[in-house]
Protein backbone atom coordinates (compact mmCIF):
# COMPACT_ATOMS: atom_id res chain seq x y z
CA UNK A 1 0.00 0.00 0.00
CA UNK A 2 1.71 3.30 -0.99
CA UNK A 3 1.65 5.95 2.04
CA UNK A 4 -1.24 8.63 1.36
CA UNK A 5 -1.81 11.41 3.17
CA UNK A 6 -5.36 12.73 4.46
CA UNK A 7 -5.96 16.14 4.74
CA UNK A 8 -9.25 16.49 7.18
CA UNK A 9 -11.82 18.68 6.34
CA UNK A 10 -13.40 21.20 8.34
CA UNK A 11 -16.64 21.46 6.79
CA UNK A 12 -18.84 18.52 4.95
CA UNK A 13 -21.79 19.10 2.69
CA UNK A 14 -25.24 18.45 2.58
CA UNK A 15 -26.03 15.64 0.33
CA UNK A 16 -28.30 16.36 -2.36
CA UNK A 17 -31.57 14.53 -3.15
CA UNK A 18 -29.78 12.36 -6.59
CA UNK A 19 -33.00 12.07 -8.39
CA UNK A 20 -33.14 15.61 -8.81
CA UNK A 21 -29.71 16.45 -9.90
CA UNK A 22 -27.91 16.54 -13.79
CA UNK A 23 -24.87 14.65 -14.23
CA UNK A 24 -21.74 16.06 -12.63
CA UNK A 25 -22.94 19.08 -11.20
CA UNK A 26 -22.55 17.57 -7.64
CA UNK A 27 -18.79 16.89 -5.90
CA UNK A 28 -17.78 14.76 -2.42
CA UNK A 29 -16.23 16.28 0.22
CA UNK A 30 -12.87 14.79 -0.69
CA UNK A 31 -10.97 14.15 -4.02
CA UNK A 32 -7.73 12.50 -4.21
CA UNK A 33 -4.11 14.09 -5.52
CA UNK A 34 -0.72 13.56 -6.33
CA UNK A 35 2.05 15.34 -8.17
CA UNK A 36 4.69 14.48 -10.95
CA UNK A 37 8.23 16.29 -11.63
CA UNK A 38 11.17 15.13 -13.25
CA UNK A 39 12.85 14.65 -10.30
CA UNK A 40 10.54 12.92 -7.87
CA UNK A 41 8.31 10.62 -10.74
CA UNK A 42 4.21 10.92 -9.18
CA UNK A 43 4.68 12.02 -6.03
CA UNK A 44 2.71 13.12 -2.24
CA UNK A 45 -0.26 10.69 -2.86
CA UNK A 46 -2.86 12.64 -0.97
CA UNK A 47 -6.38 12.48 0.02
CA UNK A 48 -7.25 16.29 0.28
CA UNK A 49 -10.57 18.37 1.23
CA UNK A 50 -12.15 19.27 -2.50
CA UNK A 51 -11.25 22.97 -3.68
CA UNK A 52 -10.34 25.14 -6.29
CA UNK A 53 -6.84 24.46 -7.75
CA UNK A 54 -4.56 27.48 -8.00
CA UNK A 55 -2.45 27.36 -11.00
CA UNK A 56 -0.24 29.96 -13.69
CA UNK A 57 -2.58 31.64 -16.25
CA UNK A 58 0.37 30.21 -18.51
CA UNK A 59 -0.67 26.72 -17.49
CA UNK A 60 -0.06 24.44 -20.73
CA UNK A 61 -2.95 22.69 -20.37
CA UNK A 62 -4.58 25.69 -20.44
CA UNK A 63 -2.93 26.65 -23.66
CA UNK A 64 -2.19 23.02 -25.48
CA UNK A 65 -4.32 20.95 -23.91
CA UNK A 66 -2.31 17.93 -22.84
CA UNK A 67 -4.17 16.06 -20.72
CA UNK A 68 -6.06 13.10 -20.24
CA UNK A 69 -9.02 11.63 -18.06
CA UNK A 70 -11.25 8.44 -17.09
CA UNK A 71 -14.42 7.91 -16.10
CA UNK A 72 -15.82 4.88 -13.91
CA UNK A 73 -18.72 4.15 -11.27
CA UNK A 74 -19.14 2.66 -7.99
CA UNK A 75 -21.73 1.15 -6.04
CA UNK A 76 -22.69 -0.26 -3.03
CA UNK A 77 -23.37 -3.93 -1.80
CA UNK A 78 -24.25 -4.10 1.32
CA UNK A 79 -22.66 -1.81 3.32
CA UNK A 80 -19.65 -2.43 1.36
CA UNK A 81 -18.16 0.40 -1.72
CA UNK A 82 -17.33 -1.89 -4.89
CA UNK A 83 -16.13 -0.21 -8.39
CA UNK A 84 -16.98 -2.07 -11.83
CA UNK A 85 -13.81 -2.83 -13.64
CA UNK A 86 -11.80 -0.54 -11.81
CA UNK A 87 -8.69 -2.31 -13.15
CA UNK A 88 -9.54 -1.33 -16.14
CA UNK A 89 -10.15 2.12 -16.24
CA UNK A 90 -6.80 2.57 -14.77
CA UNK A 91 -4.86 0.53 -17.04
CA UNK A 92 -6.79 2.42 -19.78
CA UNK A 93 -5.24 5.80 -17.84
CA UNK A 94 -1.60 5.04 -18.88
CA UNK A 95 -3.02 3.66 -22.59
CA UNK A 96 -4.16 7.15 -22.72
CA UNK A 97 -1.10 8.86 -21.61
CA UNK A 98 1.33 7.22 -24.02
CA UNK A 99 -0.40 8.98 -26.40
CA UNK A 100 -0.26 12.15 -24.93
CA UNK A 101 2.84 11.66 -24.24
CA UNK A 102 2.26 12.01 -20.88
CA UNK A 103 4.75 10.00 -17.58
CA UNK A 104 2.75 6.78 -16.94
CA UNK A 105 1.39 6.30 -13.23
CA UNK A 106 2.50 3.48 -11.39
CA UNK A 107 -0.76 1.12 -11.62
CA UNK A 108 -0.48 0.48 -7.47
CA UNK A 109 -0.30 4.45 -6.51
CA UNK A 110 -3.48 5.03 -8.77
CA UNK A 111 -5.38 2.14 -7.60
CA UNK A 112 -4.60 2.20 -3.81
CA UNK A 113 -5.05 6.20 -4.04
CA UNK A 114 -8.94 5.33 -5.90
CA UNK A 115 -9.58 2.93 -3.24
CA UNK A 116 -8.80 4.37 -0.28
CA UNK A 117 -10.36 7.90 -1.58
CA UNK A 118 -13.73 5.92 -2.25
CA UNK A 119 -13.64 4.17 1.16
CA UNK A 120 -13.08 7.56 2.63
CA UNK A 121 -16.67 9.10 0.55
CA UNK A 122 -18.94 5.40 0.95
CA UNK A 123 -21.68 7.37 2.37
CA UNK A 124 -21.75 9.63 -0.76
CA UNK A 125 -22.49 6.24 -3.00
CA UNK A 126 -26.43 6.76 -3.83
CA UNK A 127 -28.13 3.36 -3.92
CA UNK A 128 -31.32 4.36 -5.72
CA UNK A 129 -32.34 2.38 -9.16
CA UNK A 130 -29.94 3.29 -11.89
CA UNK A 131 -27.73 5.93 -9.40
CA UNK A 132 -23.97 5.59 -8.64
CA UNK A 133 -20.84 7.64 -7.88
CA UNK A 134 -19.49 8.78 -10.99
CA UNK A 135 -15.62 8.86 -10.33
CA UNK A 136 -13.17 11.10 -12.68
CA UNK A 137 -9.70 10.42 -12.59
CA UNK A 138 -7.53 12.65 -14.89
CA UNK A 139 -4.09 14.38 -15.31
CA UNK A 140 -3.00 17.40 -16.65
CA UNK A 141 -0.18 19.10 -17.72
CA UNK A 142 1.27 21.75 -15.04
CA UNK A 143 3.99 24.02 -16.69
CA UNK A 144 3.88 27.56 -16.14
CA UNK A 145 5.05 27.64 -20.01
CA UNK A 146 3.99 29.31 -22.88
CA UNK A 147 6.40 27.40 -25.49
CA UNK A 148 5.12 24.72 -27.14
CA UNK A 149 6.81 21.53 -25.94
CA UNK A 150 5.62 17.75 -23.96
CA UNK A 151 5.49 19.42 -20.27
CA UNK A 152 7.50 18.95 -17.14
CA UNK A 153 5.09 18.56 -14.72
CA UNK A 154 1.68 16.92 -14.13
CA UNK A 155 -1.02 16.92 -11.57
CA UNK A 156 -3.06 14.03 -11.33
CA UNK A 157 -6.27 13.89 -9.64
CA UNK A 158 -9.98 12.13 -8.96
CA UNK A 159 -13.05 13.89 -7.87
CA UNK A 160 -15.98 12.33 -7.35
CA UNK A 161 -19.92 13.28 -8.23
CA UNK A 162 -22.91 11.18 -6.99
CA UNK A 163 -25.43 10.80 -10.10
CA UNK A 164 -28.75 9.43 -10.65
CA UNK A 165 -29.74 7.05 -13.66
CA UNK A 166 -28.98 8.76 -16.99
CA UNK A 167 -32.28 8.53 -18.40
CA UNK A 168 -34.78 10.66 -16.26
CA UNK A 169 -37.85 9.10 -17.94
CA UNK A 170 -36.95 5.88 -18.47
CA UNK A 171 -34.69 3.98 -21.02
CA UNK A 172 -35.35 6.09 -23.84
CA UNK A 173 -34.36 5.34 -27.24
CA UNK A 174 -32.10 8.56 -28.55
CA UNK A 175 -31.91 10.11 -31.67
CA UNK A 176 -28.11 9.99 -34.11
CA UNK A 177 -27.26 12.20 -36.70
CA UNK A 178 -24.36 10.48 -38.61
CA UNK A 179 -22.07 13.36 -39.35
CA UNK A 180 -20.87 13.24 -43.22
CA UNK A 181 -19.36 16.94 -42.43
CA UNK A 182 -17.03 17.54 -39.82
CA UNK A 183 -14.69 14.57 -38.45
CA UNK A 184 -13.91 14.03 -34.53
CA UNK A 185 -10.30 12.27 -35.29
CA UNK A 186 -8.21 10.06 -37.71
CA UNK A 187 -6.28 7.21 -37.70
CA UNK A 188 -2.89 8.31 -36.38
CA UNK A 189 -4.56 11.11 -34.16
CA UNK A 190 -5.81 11.07 -30.91
CA UNK A 191 -8.94 9.28 -31.38
CA UNK A 192 -7.88 6.12 -28.90
CA UNK A 193 -7.29 8.42 -26.53
CA UNK A 194 -9.69 9.86 -23.22
CA UNK A 195 -8.28 12.91 -23.68
CA UNK A 196 -10.43 16.46 -24.09
CA UNK A 197 -9.28 17.44 -27.45
CA UNK A 198 -11.52 14.74 -29.21
CA UNK A 199 -14.48 16.49 -26.82
CA UNK A 200 -13.55 20.17 -28.46
CA UNK A 201 -13.32 18.51 -31.84
CA UNK A 202 -17.30 17.40 -31.63
CA UNK A 203 -18.99 20.52 -29.18
CA UNK A 204 -19.72 22.14 -32.30
CA UNK A 205 -21.27 18.95 -34.74
CA UNK A 206 -22.77 18.24 -31.60
CA UNK A 207 -24.66 21.71 -31.32
CA UNK A 208 -25.67 21.51 -35.24
CA UNK A 209 -27.12 18.28 -34.53
CA UNK A 210 -29.04 19.61 -31.12
CA UNK A 211 -30.30 22.24 -33.28
CA UNK A 212 -32.03 20.01 -35.95
CA UNK A 213 -33.45 17.80 -32.97
CA UNK A 214 -30.87 14.96 -32.56
CA UNK A 215 -29.69 13.75 -29.57
CA UNK A 216 -25.99 13.27 -30.50
CA UNK A 217 -23.71 12.44 -33.29
CA UNK A 218 -22.64 9.04 -34.76
CA UNK A 219 -18.80 9.95 -36.79
CA UNK A 220 -17.91 8.22 -39.42
CA UNK A 221 -13.65 7.57 -40.16
CA UNK A 222 -12.15 10.89 -40.90
CA UNK A 223 -10.58 9.89 -44.47
CA UNK A 224 -13.51 8.36 -46.30
CA UNK A 225 -16.41 9.17 -44.55
CA UNK A 226 -17.63 5.71 -44.95
CA UNK A 227 -16.54 3.66 -41.91
CA UNK A 228 -18.38 3.82 -38.76
CA UNK A 229 -16.30 5.18 -35.96
CA UNK A 230 -18.22 6.06 -32.83
CA UNK A 231 -20.68 8.63 -30.94
CA UNK A 232 -17.73 10.28 -29.00
CA UNK A 233 -18.47 9.34 -25.36
CA UNK A 234 -19.86 6.22 -26.29
CA UNK A 235 -19.23 3.15 -28.37
CA UNK A 236 -21.60 1.88 -31.20
CA UNK A 237 -23.40 -1.48 -31.73
CA UNK A 238 -25.26 -2.66 -34.37
CA UNK A 239 -27.26 -6.17 -34.45
CA UNK A 240 -27.75 -7.49 -37.48
CA UNK A 241 -29.83 -10.66 -38.27
CA UNK A 242 -29.03 -12.31 -35.26
CA UNK A 243 -25.21 -10.89 -34.99
CA UNK A 244 -24.18 -8.38 -33.02
CA UNK A 245 -21.36 -6.59 -35.25
CA UNK A 246 -19.73 -3.30 -33.85
CA UNK A 247 -16.09 -1.41 -35.17
CA UNK A 248 -12.88 -2.36 -33.96
CA UNK A 249 -11.08 -0.23 -31.45
CA UNK A 250 -8.02 -2.45 -32.13
CA UNK A 251 -7.65 -2.08 -35.94
CA UNK A 252 -9.53 1.08 -36.55
CA UNK A 253 -7.32 2.99 -33.96
CA UNK A 254 -9.21 6.51 -34.44
CA UNK A 255 -12.10 5.42 -31.58
CA UNK A 256 -11.59 4.71 -27.55
CA UNK A 257 -11.62 1.49 -26.39
CA UNK A 258 -14.67 1.61 -24.24
CA UNK A 259 -14.42 -0.78 -21.12
CA UNK A 260 -18.84 -0.84 -21.52
CA UNK A 261 -17.86 -2.09 -25.14
CA UNK A 262 -15.84 -4.95 -23.89
CA UNK A 263 -18.18 -5.61 -21.21
CA UNK A 264 -21.46 -5.95 -23.84
CA UNK A 265 -18.96 -8.11 -26.46
CA UNK A 266 -17.99 -10.31 -23.39
CA UNK A 267 -21.28 -10.78 -22.01
CA UNK A 268 -23.08 -11.22 -25.64
CA UNK A 269 -20.36 -14.06 -26.13
CA UNK A 270 -21.17 -16.18 -23.20
CA UNK A 271 -24.53 -15.44 -23.81
CA UNK A 272 -23.90 -17.77 -27.48
CA UNK A 273 -24.68 -14.33 -29.39
CA UNK A 274 -22.23 -13.91 -32.13
CA UNK A 275 -20.34 -10.72 -31.51
CA UNK A 276 -17.58 -9.71 -34.00
CA UNK A 277 -15.37 -6.29 -34.43
CA UNK A 278 -15.09 -5.31 -37.95
CA UNK A 279 -15.07 -2.65 -39.84
CA UNK A 280 -18.40 -1.50 -40.86
CA UNK A 281 -19.48 1.04 -43.07
CA UNK A 282 -22.50 3.16 -43.12
CA UNK A 283 -23.77 1.65 -46.35
CA UNK A 284 -23.92 -1.64 -44.97
CA UNK A 285 -25.98 -0.66 -42.09
CA UNK A 286 -28.28 1.15 -44.94
CA UNK A 287 -28.21 -1.89 -46.82
CA UNK A 288 -29.38 -3.65 -43.75
CA UNK A 289 -31.92 -1.41 -43.13
CA UNK A 290 -33.64 -1.48 -46.34
CA UNK A 291 -33.58 -5.26 -46.26
CA UNK A 292 -34.83 -5.70 -43.07
CA UNK A 293 -31.82 -7.17 -41.04
CA UNK A 294 -31.43 -3.99 -38.59
CA UNK A 295 -32.77 -5.18 -35.52
CA UNK A 296 -31.22 -3.10 -32.83
CA UNK A 297 -28.43 0.13 -32.63
CA UNK A 298 -27.19 0.98 -29.08
CA UNK A 299 -24.51 2.82 -27.94
CA UNK A 300 -22.57 1.79 -24.90
CA UNK A 301 -20.50 3.80 -22.39
CA UNK A 302 -20.27 4.13 -18.90
CA UNK A 303 -22.48 7.77 -18.17
CA UNK A 304 -25.57 5.68 -19.84
CA UNK A 305 -24.22 1.75 -19.91
CA UNK A 306 -26.81 1.59 -22.75
CA UNK A 307 -28.38 3.99 -24.46
CA UNK A 308 -30.55 2.69 -27.34
CA UNK A 309 -30.68 4.31 -30.76
CA UNK A 310 -34.09 4.87 -31.92
CA UNK A 311 -33.26 6.59 -35.18
CA UNK A 312 -30.47 7.52 -37.28
CA UNK A 313 -30.75 10.59 -39.91
CA UNK A 314 -28.07 10.08 -43.34
CA UNK A 315 -27.92 12.43 -45.54
CA UNK A 316 -31.08 13.99 -45.00
CA UNK A 317 -33.10 10.72 -44.82
CA UNK A 318 -34.47 9.23 -41.64
CA UNK A 319 -34.49 5.61 -40.37
CA UNK A 320 -36.44 4.39 -37.80
CA UNK A 321 -34.72 1.60 -35.93
CA UNK A 322 -36.71 -1.54 -34.57
CA UNK A 323 -40.22 0.88 -34.65
CA UNK A 324 -38.21 3.36 -32.30
CA UNK A 325 -38.60 1.99 -29.46
CA UNK A 326 -35.74 -0.20 -27.31
CA UNK A 327 -35.19 -3.79 -28.64
CA UNK A 328 -35.01 -6.44 -26.74
CA UNK A 329 -31.26 -6.99 -26.88
CA UNK A 330 -30.79 -3.50 -25.69
CA UNK A 331 -33.00 -4.08 -23.01
CA UNK A 332 -31.29 -7.76 -21.51
CA UNK A 333 -28.13 -6.18 -21.76
CA UNK A 334 -29.22 -3.00 -20.05
CA UNK A 335 -31.16 -5.30 -17.02
CA UNK A 336 -27.99 -7.39 -16.86
CA UNK A 337 -25.02 -5.02 -16.40
CA UNK A 338 -27.33 -2.56 -13.88
CA UNK A 339 -27.38 -6.50 -12.13
CA UNK A 340 -24.05 -6.70 -12.18
CA UNK A 341 -23.63 -3.34 -10.82
CA UNK A 342 -25.31 -3.18 -7.73
CA UNK A 343 -25.08 -6.91 -6.84
CA UNK A 344 -28.38 -8.61 -7.87
CA UNK A 345 -26.70 -10.77 -10.63
CA UNK A 346 -24.05 -12.95 -9.71
CA UNK A 347 -20.45 -11.30 -11.09
CA UNK A 348 -19.15 -14.41 -12.74
CA UNK A 349 -16.70 -12.14 -15.13
CA UNK A 350 -14.95 -10.78 -12.31
CA UNK A 351 -16.03 -6.95 -13.30
CA UNK A 352 -16.67 -5.76 -9.34
CA UNK A 353 -13.96 -5.04 -6.90
CA UNK A 354 -14.21 -3.91 -3.68
CA UNK A 355 -12.76 -0.78 -2.09
CA UNK A 356 -12.55 -1.68 1.33
C1 LIG B 1 -15.40 7.33 -22.40
C2 LIG B 1 -15.66 7.18 -23.86
C3 LIG B 1 -16.39 6.10 -24.38
C4 LIG B 1 -17.01 5.04 -23.52
O1 LIG B 1 -16.06 4.30 -22.83
P1 LIG B 1 -16.43 3.47 -21.50
O2 LIG B 1 -15.14 2.94 -21.05
O3 LIG B 1 -17.39 2.43 -21.91
O4 LIG B 1 -17.04 4.47 -20.57
C5 LIG B 1 -16.51 6.01 -25.76
N1 LIG B 1 -15.97 6.94 -26.58
C6 LIG B 1 -15.26 7.99 -26.10
C7 LIG B 1 -14.66 8.95 -27.04
C8 LIG B 1 -15.09 8.16 -24.74
O5 LIG B 1 -14.42 9.22 -24.28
Amino acid sequence: MAEIRFEKANNFKEKPDVSKIGFGTHFTDYMFEMDYNEKEGWHDPRIVPFRNLEMSPANTTIHYGQAIFDGLKAYKHGDKPVIFRAKDHLNRINVSAKILDIPEVPFELMNDGLKKLIAVEKDWIPTGKGQSLYIRPFIFADDPYLGVRVSKTYKFLIILSPVAAYYAHGFAPVKIMVEDQYVRAVRGGLGAAKTPANYAASLHAGLVAHDKGYDQVLWLDGVERKYIEEVGSMNILFKINGEVITPSPKLQNSILDGITHRTVMEIAKDWGVPAVERKISIDEVIQAYENGTLEEVFGSGTAAVISPVGSLIYKGKEYIINGGKVGEFSQKMYDYIEGIHIGEIPDKFGYIEAAE
